[in-house]
């Protein structure tokens, strides 16, 4: 297949190239766009046919649910059954934005497109590429992350060219996306809110909304490695390089000691070491190749830079990775999180 390269301005896309993508939706066809989180490939989410072909491109395993993307609150309603109050305060806070909420469906999204669930997730994004491709198409738009399943999700039509070309139909390039983590997502069919994967929205921000919120047990780190998460997306491996990836955790000098010493004996062994590394501690190491996150004290950049940093990993063609820790103030636990299954939890204690 040939897949279109559809290169648009991020902020003010040109109506006439949305239209060839939203036609391309309205037949069936897929599309990848950028979010303000990362790229999604896109298909119609009433379309069973256009649900399947998604997890076909992206060889995901087809009970692993899509998020439908909407450009009004009412389509929510529209898809939906027994809505709870919390879902309209959520959405008047977050949305347009980088929250996912799940909720009881009606017949109206296929089993197909939610994975053989009785629950939906549904977004409204922000990014002007995604907005006008939803109201050009006429369509809601089930989209997962446009990468290859497992592999790091795309912040960039780079990645989503080197996962998908010849697969899909169309790539809309905006250029790099804002956050660089997907969505936030909460479950609301629970009797308390429940964050099932973390994000730029965290449980501080959704707690000054709806009061108490929980997080998905399954979730929450190492010590819970055995409790099965409730997004099925959640439960695989995911995001990882095709280095083997370890976190090394500590003070800041005996990490940069460590780092140096299994670098070191990486190198000694033969072995292409890579190292993840901030502006402030790459001149540190001696061995390997270092490639910068950004700056320690700028948590958003080191998100933005997360996905692209472990692929450009096997750009390099690194078999050992070792990454310094970024348990930052506010989105921290989204970036562990995401870091923790790159790695497969494999943490060295300094
Ligand atoms: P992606 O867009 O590739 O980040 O994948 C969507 C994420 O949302 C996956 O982790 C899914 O498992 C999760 N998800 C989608 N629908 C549901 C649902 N109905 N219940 C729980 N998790 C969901
Ligand atoms: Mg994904």
């Amino acid at each position: 297949m040939n897949t279109q390269i559809l290169k648009v301005d991020p902020k003010h896309p040109e109506i006439e190239k949305i239209r060839i993508a939203a036609d391309i939706l309205k037949n069936g066809g897929l599309v990848a766009f950028p979010t303000e989180t990362v790229y999604g490939l896109g298909g119609n989410a009433e379309d069973s046919g256009a649900s399947k072909a998604i997890y076909a491109a992206k060889g995901r395993p087809s009970d692993n649910p899509l998020i439908v993307h909407i450009c009004d609150y009412s389509q929510l309603e529209h898809i939906s059954k027994n809505l709870p109050p919390e879902a309209k305060k959520l959405s008047d806070a977050f949305w347009p934005g980088p929250m996912t909420l799940i909720v009881n469906k009606n017949e109206v999204i296929p089993h197909e497109t939610t994975g053989g669930l009785d629950t939906v997730a549904v977004r409204f994004p922000s990014h002007p590429v995604a907005n006008a491709l939803i109201r050009e198409s006429g369509c809601m738009i089930a989209a997962p992350s446009a990468n290859t399943s497992g592999r790091p999700s795309p912040t960039k039509a780079e990645h989503v060219i080197h996962d998908l070309n010849g697969k899909i139909d169309a790539i809309i390039d905006g250029g790099p996306v804002q956050i660089g983590l997907e969505s936030t997502i909460v479950d609301l069919t629970e009797e308390v809110p429940t964050i099932l994967r973390p994000g730029y929205i965290n449980k501080q921000m959704l707690e000054s909304v709806v009061g108490e919120v929980k997080v998905d047990p399954g979730i929450l780190g190492t010590e819970n490695v055995h409790v099965r998460p409730k997004a099925p997306g959640m439960r695989y491996k995911h995001y990882a390089p095709k280095g083997d990836l370890k976190i090394v955790s500590g003070e800041d000098d005996k990490v940069i000691a460590k780092i140096n010493e299994l670098a070191r004996e990486g190198a000694e062994a033969g072995k292409k070491v890579g190292i993840i590394a901030t502006e402030e501690t790459k001149g540190l190491y001696h061995n390997g190749t270092v490639i910068s996150i950004g700056d320690r004290t700028d948590e958003y950049q080191i998100a933005h830079n997360l996905f692209d940093v472990l692929r450009r990993m096997d750009e390099i063609g690194a078999e050992v990775i070792y990454s310094e820790e970024f348990s930052t103030p506010k989105i921290g636990n989204a970036i562990m999180n995401r870091l923790l299954k790159a790695a497969a939890h494999q943490v060295i204690e300094v």
